[in-house]
């Protein structure tokens, strides 16, 4: 098996948290007899820097040839006083729209070892989190034709939220086929009572779960409940497939359960399993070359890349298995409780046992990770 992956680095924390992913992705193709074949593009400021431009041809041709993308983050303070049309985050949106990622999936999961840094009570999260946000990206109302109108002399403002059928279908399947491989249930949020759009969405889902996944234990739900339930029972989700606008807002609902940005992967796919694969934070400048950034939302976005885009299931899941071990003994500052940044290690409680976890750097939590997977796979 070969993998060509595109990697872009990008700005502040992007390029030590690639590092890590870098080391783990090797790790398991060094497992696998996989052939690993990486090429370095830029995005973002770093593209800016040298190119002019936050999103160089060579970089588009690059992605467009290989078979993932995976992406630190972009951005800073550096680039904040261009115009719009050059700034970072162009390369960003540019990069996905090339590409045509239409479905963008965010799983939110708590591991057992982080349950703390949870806002929700642990008689909830006893119950377990572990769910998967797919939101439809390029289209919905933010596609729409958006525009100001005057009459009798007061401004009114329009959006318009629209979905045709084979985009509908599209991202049902993307969320039944990530189903499929999860616990078989999905849960279709739209506002169906009150928008058309809606209705469609939620009547071409079905028909799609009809004829094409008689195995998927298909619900719908009003976002407004969904918001509220995402609260006060999150354990009832599995998948959750919903709009662009929907989705923006509840995936962000749903990262908070788990109570860290660093911990947080993300998959923006297009139907022939090509993906680009990034964590859901920023670039990070406050803390970058400090050597303190989290890596574990990166390393957690090569799982996803292994599942999604290479049907590794099992590396997949044994990459998420040492991140689970690592958090029982070392950690980055942000996973530390606040009034212990500065000392050398805490009494924290993992998985019910008191434990000293030690306070580590970006590099060795990637090299503990990666030694603690590779004794896996070879156990
Ligand atoms: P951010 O996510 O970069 O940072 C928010 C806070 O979380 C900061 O205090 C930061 O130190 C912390 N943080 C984020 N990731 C962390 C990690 N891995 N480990 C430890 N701490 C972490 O958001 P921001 O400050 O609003 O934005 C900074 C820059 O990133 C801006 O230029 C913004 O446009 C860009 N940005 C890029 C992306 C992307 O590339 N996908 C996403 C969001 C923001």
């Amino acid at each position: 098996m070969k993998m060509r992956i595109t990697v872009l680095k990008g700005d502040g924390i992007g390029p030590e948290i690639v590092e890590q992913a870098l080391k783990v992705l090797r790790t398991v193709c060094e497992a696998g007899s996989i052939s690993l074949e990486l090429d370095y593009q830029l995005l973002g400021g770093a593209a800016i820097d040298k190119t002019g431009i936050p999103l160089p041809e060579e970089t588009v041709k690059s992605c467009q040839s290989s078979d993932a993308v995976l992406l630190g983050a972009v951005g800073g303070p550096r680039w904040d006083m261009l115009t719009s049309d050059i700034r970072p985050e162009k390369g960003l949106l540019g990069i996905r729209a090339e590409l045509g990622l239409f479905a963008n999936l965010r799983p939110a999961r708590i591991f057992p070892a982080l349950q703390e840094s949870s806002p929700l009570k642990p008689r909830i999260i006893e119950r377990g989190v572990d769910l998967l946000v797919v939101r439809e990206l390029t289209g919905g109302i933010y596609f729409g034709r958006h525009g100001r109108e005057s009459a009798e002399g007061e401004l009114s403002g329009f959006d318009e939220m629209r979905y045709s059928e084979h985009e509908i279908e599209r991202i049902a399947r993307v969320a039944f086929d990530s189903a499929s491989r999860r616990r078989k249930r999905v849960t279709c949020v739209d506002k169906a009572n009150v928008l058309e759009s809606s209705l469609l969405f939620r009547q071409t889902v079905a028909r799609v779960a009809a004829s094409e996944y008689p195995d998927i234990d298909l619900q719908n739900m009003y976002v407004d409940n969904a918001a509220m339930q995402l609260v006060q029972n999150p354990a009832k989700f599995d998948v959750i497939v919903t709009g662009n606008l929907f989705g923006d807002i509840l995936s962000d609902e749903a990262a908070m359960l788990t109570g860290s940005i660093g911990m947080l992967p993300s998959a923006s796919l297009r139907s022939s399993g090509f993906g680009l694969y990034e964590p859901v934070h920023g670039s990070a400048p406050d803390i970058a070359g400090k050597g303190i950034a989290n890596p574990l939302a990166t390393i957690l976005s090569v799982a996803l890349m292994l599942r999604h885009t290479f049907g590794l299931a099992a590396y997949a899941g044994a990459i998420e298995e040492a991140v689970e071990r690592s958090l029982q003994v070392l950690r980055t500052p942000d996973l530390m409780p606040p009034e212990e940044h500065s000392l050398a290690g805490y009494i924290g409680e993992a998985f019910g046992a008191r434990k000293t976890i030690e306070r580590a750097s970006t590099a060795q939590v990637g090299d503990y990770v990666a030694q603690t997977l590779r004794s896996a796979l070879a156990g």
